[in-house]
Order: C-alpha cells, then structure tokens, then sequence
C-alpha cells in the first residue's frame, strides 16, 4: 500500500479517497496490488465509458502518440477535427469548442453566453441555474452551481446568477427575463442526487427562453455520450440547446472537454476571444473520436438499453425485499440513483469489503455509473453482493 501511505505525504487531502492501491484495470474491473479483483461501479465517474483499456481506445493513442503528443492551437490537429466532426455530425451543433475538462466547458459557454448577451444590451448578463445543480470548481462552474456546501467557504462568487428549484416553472418564468443571457442546467443532476428535469419543465425553458431571447445552455459532462441510453440526454425531449458541454467520457480516461455551439452562434466568439493551451488535446481527442466509433454503431445503443433494463430488474427487486433501506430509484440508462437514506456510506464500506466499488453522491444516495460495456454477469455480481451488504444491515 504505499500508494496510499505516500498519497497522504505528498498529496493535498481533498478526496476523501478510498484506501486501495489499484495496480491495474481490465474491463469491468479494477485490480489492486494484491491482485484482488473489484467489480467497478464508479468507471471513474462515468468516465471509463468503454470501461478499463478498451482495445479500441488503447491503440488509437498510442497510433496518435507515434506521431506527436501536443502541437499548440496555431495547428490543426487531425485527430481534434476527427472529434469534432463526428460531434457535429451527430448533434444539434454546427462548431465545437475543445477545453480539458467538464468546468473549463463551462466557462467557454458562460463567455459564449454572456458575449451573445452585449450583442442585445449591456444589461444582458444574468444567468438561471437550478438548485443541487453542478456545474464544475473552477469560480464560474461554482458559481453556477446550486449548492452552497460547494462555495460558502470561498468568498463572494460572480454575480448575477439566480438558482431556483428543479422543475419548478413558475419560479422559472419569475427569474428569466430580458437581461438573462442563459439558462443553464443538467439534464439529470448526476452529483446533485440523480433527478431529472420534467417534461412540462423543459417546455417552459423553451418558451421562456424564446419569449427573452436567453440561451439554453445544457450541461450534459455527466449525462452525455450514450450514459443515459441517448447519445446526449437533451434528445429524451423536443429541444435544441444553442450549445452544450461534454467532457467526463469524452477523452476514452484523458481529460478533454468540448462546448458545443448552435451553427447560429459560431460566430459570437471570435479570434483572441476565449482560447487554452491543451484544449482538446491531440491523443485525448484521438481516444474519444476511437470511442465516438463505438457507442455510435447501432448495435452499441441497444446493448446499452438491454443492460440498463437488467439493472433495473435487479434493482426494483432489491428495493422490494429491502424497502426500508432503497426508497427510490432514480435515473435513466445507465446513469442511476438509489435513494437510501443514512445507510449510505454503511453499503459503499461493506460493497468495498465484498470487492463492490459504488460511489455515494448527495450522501444519501448511491450513484451507480458503471462502464457502458457491463454485462448481464456483472449485473448478477453486483446484485448479489448488494444483496449480501443489505441483507446484513
Ligand atoms: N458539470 C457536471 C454536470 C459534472 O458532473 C461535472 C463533474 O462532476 C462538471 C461539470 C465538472 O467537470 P470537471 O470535474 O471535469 O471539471
């Protein structure tokens, strides 16, 4: 373990880690010095997609790395406009941005947003996100983000955003108006304990948004790329963002992130506006275009539609037989919530003593994103330990 022993000499404590020195990953699962195997649920918070060195993904960056690691945004990168183009050709989106990670994203759409905004009237820069949303660490992303144990401890934050309750439309239509820039939210809040906008909620976005000309800007760095069984989250409804975030899964476990911008926005940021030294980095765009390859074949979205249904069967049987421990079930494909309670941590420690990796959010509920390639026999593995650990609370 002198991983762990190490991690705690030289490494600022922010973590919370858990306390195992991973030696490898293959797939589904994670295997630890010893050589003990766990089944992974976390798959890096939704960032192992494909799951552990994915072939596919593997061999597109060492390909890319043969040739060159970084070149600097004065060049075009074959590999960055592979990305890119299959975004495009697979989204609402006529441009795309490339950042490092799901907060840098952010930033590019709140400057995207807020420079639209001057192009109607000084006053227009006012943004509307939801409560318990998430939206990144960096002072933007915290600002947006509706959760005051996320910044309270770190002085005034920017201005001018106002969070009102998930779903609610008439707290909606009472925030925007003529000097909101954006209305920015997630489609399913992946930290904030896996709810997600309603119908009716989402139609008064578009109405709203339309009647004050506000931008509808979606945070899809958890819920995009085929997680919650659509290849973006926004497509279970009749909207068009005018741009969105990626990041999370997108790089196949190397940090990039993208903005996505409608075609009638691609000319609001202009040269010199907004840029990044590594933004969208050569090999980490090379494994996410590798990765693009594989969730966009037919076969893949169906695949992911049969495990998440199986889950579900194992999971709506748990909740039966231990309904006092799982109260709700939230979620979509393979993004899902248990709601349980201040039995939280209790079941991720013992998961942990049974070679189960699961991963608490909001405290009381267990996110559980496991790799899109999981299969029935991991899904029969984790409902069996799950059984296990409830059974003995
Ligand atoms: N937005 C959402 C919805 C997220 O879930 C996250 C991270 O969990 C972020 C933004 C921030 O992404 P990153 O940690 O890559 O900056």
């Amino acid at each position: 373990m002198a991983c762990v022993k190490e991690d705690r000499e030289y490494v600022l404590n922010l973590y919370n880690r858990l306390p195992l020195s991973i030696d490898h990953g293959k797939g589904m699962y994670l295997y630890d010095e010893d050589g003990r195997e766990y089944l992974d649920f976390y798959s890096g918070i939704a960032v192992n997609t494909l799951g552990h060195q994915h072939p596919r993904i593997m061999e597109a960056m060492k390909e890319q790395l043969a040739s060159f690691t970084h070149l600097s945004n004065y060049f075009c990168a074959p590999s960055q406009v592979k990305l890119a183009r299959l975004l495009v050709q697979n989204s609402f989106a006529g441009k795309v941005f490339f950042a490092n990670s799901g907060t840098e994203a952010n930033e590019a759409m709140l400057k995207l947003a807020r420079k639209y905004g001057q192009g109607i009237s000084e006053k227009k820069t006012r943004f509307v996100s939801l409560e318990r949303g998430f939206h990144g660490r960096t002072f933007g992303g915290m600002s947006l983000t509706g959760n005051d144990s996320y910044k309270v401890q770190f002085g005034p934050t920017m201005e001018g955003i106002t969070h009102i309750p998930l779903n609610d439309v008439d707290a909606l239509k009472k925030a925007v108006d003529e000097n909101t820039c954006g209305i920015i939210f997630e489609i399913i809040q992946g930290e904030g304990g896996l709810k997600g906008v309603s119908e009716e909620f989402m139609e008064a976005v578009k109405e709203t948004a339309r009647k004050f000309k506000a931008l509808i800007l979606v945070d899809e760095v958890q819920t995009g790329l085929m997680r919650t069984g659509k290849l973006f989250a926004h497509e279970y409804f009749d909207i068009t963002p005018d741009a969105m975030t990626l990041a999370k899964g997108l790089g196949g476990g190397l940090p990039i992130g993208a903005m996505l911008v409608h075609e009638r926005l691609e000319n609001v940021l202009q040269p010199g506006d907004h840029g990044s030294t590594f933004g969208g980095n050569p090999v980490a765009a090379a494994a996410g275009s590798a990765l693009m390859e594989v969730i966009l074949q037919e076969d893949f979205r169906e695949r992911v539609e049969k495990s998440s249904l199986y889950l579900l069967e194992k999971l709506n049987y748990l909740k039966e037989k231990y309904p006092l421990i799982i109260t709700d079930i939230r979620g979509r494909g393979l993004m899902i919530g248990l709601e349980v309670g201040a039995y939280a941590e209790r079941i991720r420690n013992d998961a942990l003593k049974k070679n189960l990796l699961l991963n608490v959010t909001g405290k009381t509920v267990l996110r559980l994103l496991p790799a899109l390639i999981v299969e029935e026999k991991d899904i029969d593995l984790f409902g069996e330990i799950m059984d296990d650990v409830l059974s003995a609370m």
